[in-house]
């Protein structure tokens, strides 16, 4: 029957419905949850969405937006729906001097390996880069430089958006601002994203990057404290990493340079406790510092890691609470709860950049990120650790925390009610008007 609907049509892409060519979309990163879908649009085009979403629409198909499907727990699935896969949609488009307008399938890899070759970046780049324009820009996009620009969402010039009637949308802060608010960090809930165009700056040629372990997690975030007030690092990150039988709390900071000019290290190190003997300093290319996650992929698949479940937990903590929640969480947690190459991400960033109204933070000046990273080495361990997240969960928002809802936290509709606060009335109105009857499935409660 569905084959039926969508062979009729003529496509620049495919319409898959055979089990075998369709089970990818019915995997995610997270690898804890399959919803299958009845088909997938490989969309060849911008027509392509257009010439399909009518069709879904008339014959009550749910439609998903796909991106490169790093999603942690089916929030790019659509069970018994039409999923729209757009990574084959990868053009770059109109780079100048300031901006880029790139196809939402094309990875942030690609798109900076373009900008490079002119000498400039996105302003905020994801730790791993495998990800599509348009999936981060429906979730955030946190990186190093977030606590400088905000995240991805907060620096988009404008969008071209195809919702659930057909049409093709431009929208911007200043033309169609309700569609564009419901797209960033919408989670796809009011149109697929085709297009976006982003603003761009000029790239460092080199980077020195230092790694500082300390024995405490208040030493970490004291430092990190003084470090984000002063400013003193271009990329300010930090993990709680396993030792065997404890663990260590690394500050992760960089400063970016172009040569002949260098940093001032003694200036860099000032008052960090840094120790030659256990502490690292590292020199790298641009690039080479933005695609740093690359070889722990490559590790991570020769494990087998890399395509095990990943029930990952994304936090945001109010800065006055974060080692109230940092002491509750490490308080009896072992390696074996987080995986063998499991680590936490722990990190404050400032909240003055921050302007995307679906992208949900505590109140507060700073805010910090904690990403829980596990690793599931079968399916039962897996769904243990999704009940821990949930707990995690649970214990953040007690302390005015929220989630940053990429990952694996089991989410109800009244979930994401609490998570919207003031903002779902905005997003409910927002849907009304380009989806009314609901195409893209609503998360939150109606
Ligand atoms: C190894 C790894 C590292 C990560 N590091 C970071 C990090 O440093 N910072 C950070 O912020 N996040 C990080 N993430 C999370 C990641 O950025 C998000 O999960 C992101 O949404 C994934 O992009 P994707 O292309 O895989 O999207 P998908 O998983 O395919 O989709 C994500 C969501 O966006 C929707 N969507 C996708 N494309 C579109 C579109 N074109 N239009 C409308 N809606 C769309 C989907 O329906 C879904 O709801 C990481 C994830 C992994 C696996």
């Amino acid at each position: 029957m569905t084959s039926n609907i969508f062979s009729q049509l003529r496509l620049d892409g495919t319409v898959v419905t055979e089990p075998a060519a369709t089970a990818y979309a019915a995997a995610d990163f997270g690898g804890v949850v399959g919803n299958r879908p009845l088909a997938v649009l490989r969309a060849g085009s911008i027509t392509d969405i257009r010439t399909v979403l009518p069709v879904a629409a008339a014959n009550d198909i749910p439609v998903v937006p796909r991106g490169h499907g790093h999603s942690g727990l089916g929030q790019a699935q659509a069970l018994d729906g039409l999923v729209v896969d757009l990574t084959d949609m990868v053009e770059i488009h109109d780079l100048t001097e300031d901006s880029v307008t790139v196809d939402a399938g094309a990875t942030w890899n690609s798109l900076l390996a373009r900008t490079l070759q002119q000498g400039l970046t996105p302003r905020v780049l994801t730790d791993y880069l495998g990800t599509s324009v348009g999936g981060t820009l429906s979730a955030g996009g946190i990186g190093g430089t977030s606590h400088r620009y905000g995240v991805q969402t907060d620096n988009v010039i404008s969008l071209d958006v195809v919702t659930a009637d057909g049409l093709l949308r431009h929208c911007s802060p200043t033309e169609r601002p309700d569609l564009f608010y419901a797209m960033l960090g919408g989670f796809g809930q009011c149109g697929i994203i085709v297009r976006a165009t982003l603003p761009l700056m000029a790239a460092p040629e080199r980077v020195r990057r230092i790694k500082i372990y300390y024995p405490t997690i208040e030493a970490l975030i004291t430092n990190q404290r003084n470090l984000l007030a002063e400013g003193r690092f271009d990329f300010l990150q930090g993990e709680i990493l396993p030792t065997g039988d404890d663990w260590v709390f690394m500050l992760d900071a960089a400063s970016n340079y172009s040569p002949p000019g260098g940093p001032d290290e003694r200036a860099l190190l000032s008052e960090l406790g840094f120790t030659a003997s256990r502490d690292k300093i590292e020199d790298l290319s641009y690039w080479e510092f933005a695609t740093r996650l690359d070889e722990t992929v490559t590790y991570l698949e020769s494990t087998g890691e890399w395509h095990a479940p990943h029930p990952w937990a994304n936090l945001l903590l109010p800065d006055a609470k974060i080692e109230s929640f940092a002491s509750k969480v490490m308080d009896g947690l072992e390696q074996a709860d987080m995986g063998a190459s499991g680590l936490i991400l722990i990190y404050p960033i400032s909240t003055a950049a921050f302007s995307t109204p679906l992208f949900r933070v505590p109140r507060g000046s700073t805010v910090y990120l904690v990403a829980g990273l596990r690793f599931a080495a079968d399916t039962m361990k897996a769904d243990e650790m999704v009940a821990a997240n949930r707990r995690w969960y649970d214990t953040a928002v007690g302390l005015g925390g929220t989630s940053y809802p990429t990952g694996a936290i089991p989410f109800t509709s009244a979930d994401w009610t609490r998570h919207l606060g003031t903002k779902q009335e905005t997003l409910a109105e927002a849907k009304d008007r380009h989806d009314p009857l609901n195409l893209f499935p609503r998360r939150f409660a109606q």
